[in-house]
């Protein structure tokens, strides 16, 4: 089947995003449909404050990388960066030290926590940030209120809950995670906008993300779930673990703490047929399909890696197609 058929070429589609994964599949997927009406929910689960100011490291890559700000080969940060700032901070004795901050990425945190101070919400924050990058989708906050990953480890002979930033950035999962808690989630409310586009959406993509600390925060805020499983229209999802492994990152540590197996079939399953409607698995993985169907899972395989845009636009494309399947 070719994509797009007519009358989909202003499809209004819905993405989940974290960080590098959903950016870098937004970028293919601009490139896939470029009529559609996309509409972004991030996660604000990283979100941590550092020298006073609110950093969000999801909502920023996805800006970037849109924006055309991205340092590429890193993935998150700007391109043509220095480090002074952070170099004066520690002069200070002022950390710490784990957490990279460049001088231009800085001033985005700045305006943020200005912002924020002068009383404006996240989401309105967001959208001012995002006047300049033009990043070609509508980017919203998953919540305007704080929620913040923290993780449960035993370190030194007892049981401590660090925030996710500490847990990735700092240890880089080097220590086995006990238990993933949003905080706040549970009092958290979808941000303006998030629940009209769920349910005004012709279709809602899962991007590569991480399942627990990326989508997953996601849909631990009340009621975003709910309406996308009460959305009536295709939910597709493309898997982040390809030959048993994520691409990139340690997801499978976090994965391990729900007691999900680092697979593109266990990760399906994690989901659910209650909220996924089809699911594309790499080739390598091709052997998974038919576990995820007997799940109720519509399931293809095709090359998953997005060594460029081309090939993510053409990610992007086949989970359009499996959409169009599962509507019919
Ligand atoms: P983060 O917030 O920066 O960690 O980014 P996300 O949560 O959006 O995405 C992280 C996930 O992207 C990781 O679990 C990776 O396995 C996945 N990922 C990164 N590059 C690729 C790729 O080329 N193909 C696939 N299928 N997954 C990828
Ligand atoms: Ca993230």
């Amino acid at each position: 089947m070719s994509y797009p058929p007519d009358k989909l070429l202003y499809m209004r589609i819905v993405v989940l995003a974290g960080g590098i994964g959903g950016a870098r599949f937004l970028r293919g997927l601009k490139q896939a449909a470029p009529d559609a009406d996309i509409t972004v929910i991030g996660n604000t689960g990283d979100d941590i404050h550092l020298f006073g100011l609110k950093v969000c490291p999801d909502l920023d890559t996805v800006m970037y990388t849109l924006g055309g700000g991205i340092n590429e080969e890193q993935g998150w940060g700007r391109t043509d960066e220095s480090f002074q700032v952070k170099e004066e901070l520690a002069a200070y004795g002022v950390g710490p030290e784990w957490f990279g901050l460049g001088d231009r990425d800085f001033a985005t945190h700045i305006v943020r926590t200005q912002m924020l101070g002068a009383g404006y919400p996240l989401s309105a924050v967001t959208e001012a940030l995002c006047a300049r990058w033009k990043p070609g989708v509508r980017l919203l906050p998953m919540s305007d209120d704080r929620v913040e990953t923290h993780v449960a480890v035993d370190m030194d002979g007892e049981r401590r809950a660090i925030h996710f930033q500490e847990y990735w950035v700092k240890l880089r999962a080097s220590v086995e995670a006990q238990a993933i808690v949003p905080v706040g989630a549970e009092q958290a409310k979808p941000a303006p906008g998030v629940l009209e586009a769920i349910a005004e959406a012709d279709v809602i993509l899962f991007p590569p993300s991480n399942p627990v600390v990326s989508v997953g925060t996601i849909l631990a805020v009340p009621g975003i779930r709910e309406a996308i499983a009460e959305a009536g229209v295709p939910v597709v999802g493309l898997s982040p673990i390809v030959g048993d492994a994520p691409v990139r990152g340690m997801a499978d540590k976090v994965l391990a703490a729900v007691g999900v197996e680092s697979t593109a079939s266990a990760v399906a399953t994690h989901y659910g047929s209650g909220l996924l409607d089809g699911w594309l698995v790499d080739t390598v993985d091709a052997g998974a399909v038919a576990a995820v169907e007997a799940a109720g899972i519509r399931c293809r395989s095709v090359p998953l890696m997005m060594t460029d845009v081309d090939a993510t636009a053409e990610m992007a494309r086949q989970a359009l197609v499996l959409a169009e399947e599962v509507r019919a």
